[in-house]
């Protein structure tokens, strides 16, 4: 089959568009043959070796596709189901073994360029909002890069519950994708960003702020919150936050700061089904609308992580296979 293979850390020409052996399947998994893969910004952190990943790898944990075998002791799936998943490495390829735990049905009429993309930033903003600071109708958060993939979702998700979202964005374009999902207030970054948004909200602050920005966002988010609220840094796009003095979260205004992860907020299959039980139901009722922003063939995937991290992208990119 073809996949991307990665065999030394580095930028994106790292990711190679290769001939490797099929994988074999365990008892408990699937083999499935892609239809379109997930990009995320995690990709890239692994890419580069941030985050610790062996080589030779097979990047990607995120895709849709239709079940050609079937592990001895899987029973839920079938040969010929369609299915997604958020978690298996070794996704940037045509065929992929999937853990069956972690294997999603995928409903009718979703397609596959959305079946693709929508669980692993749907479950994350998903999480953020439910699970992480579950804002009241009618509070005001704080949104950063709001026509990104996980940013446009979770505009969404927050703005059909009643919650007030300002978001951040680089360009105009971005602007106008981040109003259309719901956002009240759009934003530059920028030094005097934490002052803007308290003139926003009448000097009293956001009770939350979803930061997968990172370095050039973390003091301006900081400063952005109201007394006792909360910092969800769910991400880096622009680099890793450097250590900084618990101490002063409270002259700050007691304020809360948590670095969450998917993988903790999917801990079973019941809250796996759960989250994604949602992100797709409301997909299939077009609550939730998917942006695609991009698609690649396979073989491009170096170009899709060139565009992604010179945020070139709007929405969630895919491959396909
Ligand atoms: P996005 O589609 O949001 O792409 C990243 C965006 O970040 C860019 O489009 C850009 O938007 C903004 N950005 C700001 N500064 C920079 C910079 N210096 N370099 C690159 N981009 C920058 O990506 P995803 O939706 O895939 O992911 C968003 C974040 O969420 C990432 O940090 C990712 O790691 C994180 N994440 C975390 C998870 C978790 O569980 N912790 C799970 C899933 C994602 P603009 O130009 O408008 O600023």
């Amino acid at each position: 089959m073809h996949a991307i293979q990665v065999s030394e850390h580095g930028g994106p020409e790292v990711l190679k568009y290769v001939d490797v052996p099929d994988p074999r399947i365990g008892p408990d998994q699937l083999l499935v043959d892609t239809q379109a893969i997930g990009i995320n910004f995690i990709d890239t952190y692994i890419r580069t070796g941030r985050y610790p990943q062996d080589v030779p790898y097979i990047p990607g944990a995120e895709g849709t596709g239709v079940v050609t075998e079937v592990g001895a002791n899987v029973s839920e799936f079938a040969v010929g189901d369609r299915v997604a998943w958020a978690a298996a490495p070794g996704s940037y390829a045509q065929k992929v073994a999937v853990n069956a735990a972690v294997a999603i049905a995928v409903p009718d009429g979703v397609e596959v360029a959305v079946a693709a993309s929508a669980l692993l930033q749907g479950m994350t903003a998903h999480y953020l909002i439910e699970s992480i600071y579950k804002p009241e109708p009618g509070e005001t958060v704080l949104v950063h890069a709001g026509a990104g993939g996980v940013g446009l979702i979770l505009t969404q998700l927050a703005t059909a519950r009643g919650i007030r979202v300002i978001t951040t964005v680089s360009s105009d374009d971005k602007e106008t994708l981040s109003r259309a999902a719901g956002a009240a207030e759009v934003l530059r970054y920028g030094d005097d960003l934490a002052n803007r948004v308290r003139k926003l909200t009448d000097g009293v602050g956001v009770a939350a702020v979803y930061d997968g920005v990172g370095a050039s966002t973390f003091e301006s988010s900081l400063a952005s919150l109201r007394v006792r609220g909360t910092l969800a840094l769910f991400g880096a796009a622009s680099g890793p936050v450097p250590p900084f003095d618990i101490q002063r979260l409270g002259p700050a205004g007691s304020l809360s700061v948590t670095r969450p992860t998917l993988a903790h907020y999917i801990r079973d299959r019941a809250e796996l089904t759960w989250r994604a039980g949602d992100v797709l139901g409301a997909i299939a009722d077009g609550s939730l609308n998917i942006r695609i922003g991009g698609t690649y063939p396979l073989a491009d995937a170096e170009r899709a992580h060139r565009d992604l991290e010179g945020r070139k992208t709007t929405g969630s990119i895919v491959l396909l296979p």
